[in-house]
């Protein structure tokens, strides 16, 4: 059995083995400490090996499912090896000492789940195949549970972010590639040539040509051969749903950055779950697949006006009618999540349970239809969708007629087709359901003959049908003329057999067996026919998806007293009233009121500096921007009184170090490489928001980057801006910026206690309250007072020699000639001005600005 045993794990490699034994599966050695550690199982021994025994622990095959979703959440991949004979073929081919044969049926990878147990309703679950061709990197994205597939392409530099925007649960790449993303699996490198890629697709879609589906460059095609490839090794040669892949031309999406993301909290919030996140603050959709589908639009906005707006246009047409919005959205709620039933059926892994979720889905999509056909006036989108929701009479009316009203799970035991479906079958049913009263009959009657009242016939797994009386009767029956014959004698029961009763039992194994093939026939027709329509089911499902998010986004503005944004092509943002969806939700459980603030950038005043205290507010203004662009983008309405966008290319967000120091990096570098990205990227279109930068570090390197940073994106970048600081020598800035404006959110001293307004004002922050706050947070008073008395010192000293920020106003613009060699903010300023930023890697920016800090005598 070992030398079986070693031959399947060498085969399955680094993911865990499950090895079939009877009724569990088995893991050995390391796979056994791993698996029962994640488990918390018991982990036992079983024999020796070179001496050693063997550890071990198993999980019953019945239940494996939940052990394995914890596997796979704990970062394992597991393959699975069953018994592919019984033990009787085994004895027949090998005698009695014959080992029944195994072999690994599958691979259970993160990326690559059907099964409904496994998977999160409201999450799309993605994998990813990347890789490089001649300096571009293709990548390739589905989700297997409703066939999804994405191609695209973008530089070495942007591919973190392509994968960031994924978030895929699996990503693979080609052996010893030294660009392969942290934690990427590797296979092997010619599964990733793009000639292979492009035969593989076309035999999965049967067409000679890819030209139908759009255009596919070489480095995409490659990502798609390694991911189908890959697709086959897991499921063993049973590809799963794919549908026709879809080009993404990375222009037509918000770019955002990992940094970004994670600091707008889109999906998860900063602590990991959903909760507080901005896709929890927006979701109101009913429907798993339309959950699915707005994390997708949140995660990729689109920077198309026409686009967007024929998404809003449909929103808006839903938040316009409650009453249908109402109606529809119940009718949706009871929607099974037909997409990912598909993608069961496809894989090979359907059950009766998924056919009925088809007939009832489709079904409801066809009531669904009729119901909107029966408007006049309706939005492009919703037109172009509709036809997809119909179509599928012949396929329902098939399902309808074949299946019973709630199929199981389980299809072993059949008992899904309904009557009527087959007459054959309906006559074996027949056959052993009067088989069945036949044996309560025979019951009756042998009461009858023997007098004994107690007698039953029962029916077990290991006897079949048997003749059960109580111990003291059962000397009558014992008599060879009785007509019984003895099986087995229990504690206060004896049972026997007789002619009768094993003739009629007879007579309901071999109907039932043959009504089991019947069912089990019909089950493949059924699979068959739905195969057949898997495009065109997987674009009802989207269609569907499409209108949940449009009705729920609706909703979520009914609620909210949201606005429909208007779309402009200029580079202004037009913000009247906007407010924090997250921070709103969170004070208004507390019973406290957001405070509205405003935001108008153009291009004349593009750039604004935020002082005020800590706990001001200031944070919360620059994100709330950031996500109304961001929803507005996604096609939806706004968290504001009005809402004027014009179109952003670029999104970033970024916090000063101190925020985060949970990371393992140094914060500051950490810091200045994200700077680096913005200053590199950024363009005229683009939209930044920059939280406390420069605060990493000591005070004069800080300000001095902070400066520097300002110039940079002012000058250079010239995209709109938020920068929320806390210098406010920056405000100096005001004098030589043109477009560049000062901003402070209010506060007032009120009885020498510090009242935070949260509300946004012109002009610079009077001061810093930087001790009013320390007294807020419950310092003690002596540290506060004393802080106090070494501030005046320091303001006194700073009078006297010309402070801090002294000279700063007179130093010439970013973009001017003359320099001082011995002013260190100079010398930065000349360096940065040499500079292509756009030809920097980020990498690179972080080590010209350790550069710049030694020259500056300081590293
Ligand atoms: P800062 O960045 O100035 O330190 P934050 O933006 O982090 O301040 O805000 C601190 C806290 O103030 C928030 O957690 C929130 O509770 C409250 N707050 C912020 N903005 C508002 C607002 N507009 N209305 C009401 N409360 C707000």
């Amino acid at each position: 059995m070992m030398t079986q045993y070693l031959a399947l794990k060498r085969e399955a490699g680094d993911c865990l083995l499950f090895y079939r034994m009877g009724d569990f599966f088995e893991l050995f050695f390391d796979d056994a400490k791993t698996a029962a550690a994640i488990l918390d199982i018991a982990l036992t021994s079983r024999g020796e090996h070179q001496g050693e025994p063997i550890p071990m622990c198993g999980v019953p095959v019945h239940s494996a499912e939940g052990y394995l979703a914890r596997l796979i959440k704990g970062g394992c991949r597991v393959a699975i090896a069953e018994q592919i004979e019984s033990p009787e073929e085994a004895k027949k081919r090998g005698g009695s000492k014959a080992l029944v044969a195994r072999d690994i049926v599958r691979f259970v990878t993160a990326g690559t789940l059907t099964e409904e147990a496994l998977l999160e309703p409201r999450r799309a679950n993605v994998l990813a195949a990347v890789c490089d061709v001649r300096g571009t990197c293709g990548v390739a994205a589905c989700d297997i549970s409703t066939g999804r597939m994405e191609l695209e392409e973008c530089d070495p530099g942007q591919l973190s972010a392509v994968l960031a925007r994924l978030g895929a649960s699996e990503v693979v790449c080609p052996e010893e590639w030294e660009a392969a993303p942290d934690g990427a699996i590797a296979r092997p490198r010619h599964d990733f040539a793009s000639d292979e890629g492009e035969a593989r697709l076309k035999a999965v879609h049967g067409v000679a040509t890819l030209d139908g589906f759009g255009d596919f460059s070489r480095p995409m095609l490659a990502a798609a051969g390694g991911l189908v490839a890959y697709l086959d090794h897991a499921g063993r040669g049973t590809l799963p749903l794919l549908l026709p892949p879809v080009a993404r031309d990375g222009g037509s999406t918000l770019a955002m950055d990992e940094a970004t993301r994670n600091s707008l909290e889109i999906l998860e919030s900063s602590t990991g779950g959903r909760a507080g996140s901005l896709l929890a603050a927006v979701d109101r959709c009913v429907t798993g697949a339309g959950a699915r589908q707005l994390a997708e639009d949140l995660a990729a906005p689109l920077t198309g006006r026409a686009k967007i707006e024929q998404r809003l246009t449909l929103v808006q047409w839903f938040h316009a009618d409650p009453l249908l919005r109402a109606d529809l959205r119940g009718v949706l709620r009871a929607l099974p999540d037909i997409g990912r039933a598909l993608g069961r059926v496809v894989a090979g892994r359907g059950s009766p349970r998924d056919l009925g979720q088809l007939r009832d889905g489709l079904g409801e999509a066809r009531r669904i239809h009729d119901v909107l056909q029966s408007r006049g006036e309706r939005p492009a989108l919703l037109d172009a969708i509709l036809p997809s929701l119909a179509g599928h009479g012949a396929l329902t009316d098939l399902l309808s007629r074949a299946l019973v009203p709630t199929p199981p799970t389980e299809r072993q035991n059949g008992g899904f087709i309904a009557e009527g479906y087959d007459h054959a079958l309906d006559e074996l049913r027949q056959v052993s359901g009067n088989a069945r009263r036949a044996i309560a009959a025979l019951e009756a009657k042998y009461r009858d003959e023997t007098g004994i009242a107690a007698l039953k016939i029962r029916h077990n797994g290991v006897l079949g049908y048997f003749i059960e009386v109580p111990s003291r009767h059962a000397d009558a029956l014992m008599t060879s003329d009785s007509g019984f014959t003895h099986r087995q004698t229990m504690a206060g029961a004896v049972r026997f057999n007789s002619l009768s009763l094993h003739e009629e039992a007879g007579r309901i194994a071999e109907a039932g067996g043959h009504a089991l093939a019947a069912e089990e026939g019909h089950f493949e027709e059924l699979v068959g026919e739905v195969v057949g329509r898997s495009r065109e089911i997987a674009s009802t499902a989207a269609a569907l998806a499409r209108i949940d998010v449009a009705a729920g986004q609706a909703e979520r503005a009914a609620e909210g007293g949201w606005t429909l944004p208007e779309i402009v092509e200029d580079r202004s943002l037009d913000i009247v009233g906007g407010r924090h969806p997250v921070v709103e939700a969170a004070l208004a459980k507390a019973g406290e009121r957001f405070v509205a603030n405003d935001c108008t950038l153009s291009p004349e005043d593009r750039l604004w500096l935020i002082g005020g205290p800590n706990m001001g507010g200031k944070s919360t203004f620059l994100r709330q921007n950031a996500l109304i662009v961001l929803l507005a983008q996604a096609g939806g309405y706004v968290p504001a009184e009005r809402a004027r966008i014009g179109l952003v290319d670029r999104l970033f967000s970024r916090v000063g170090a101190s925020d985060n120091l949970a990371r393992g990096r140094s914060t500051f570098m950490v810091e200045m490489v994200e700077t680096a990205a913005i200053l590199a990227q950024a363009s005229e279109d683009s939209f930044v928001i920059l939280d406390e930068v420069g605060r990493g570090t000591s005070t004069y390197d800080g300000l001095a980057l902070a400066w520097a940073v300002v110039e940079a994106v002012h000058e250079r970048n010239r995209c709109r801006c938020l920068f929320a600081t806390h210098y406010h020598e920056l405000s100096r800035l005001a004098e030589t910026c043109d477009a560049l404006s000062l901003h402070h959110v209010r506060a007032r001293e009120w009885k020498g206690d510090l009242v935070l307004l949260h509300e946004l004002a012109e002009g610079p922050a009077d001061r810093s309250y930087g001790l009013a706050v320390a007294k807020l947070a419950g310092v003690p008073k002596e540290v506060v007072a004393r802080a106090k008395a070494v501030l005046d010192r320091l303001e006194k000293g700073r009078a006297q020699t010309g402070g801090l920020a002294a000279g700063l106003g007179d130093l010439p613009l970013f973009a001017a000639a003359a320099v001082h060699e011995e002013d260190q903010i100079d010398i930065l300023r000349e360096r940065l001005h040499g500079l292509d930023i756009d030809a920097l890697t980020p990498r690179e920016a972080l080590d010209l600005l350790y550069e710049l800090k030694r020259e500056a005598g300081e590293g």
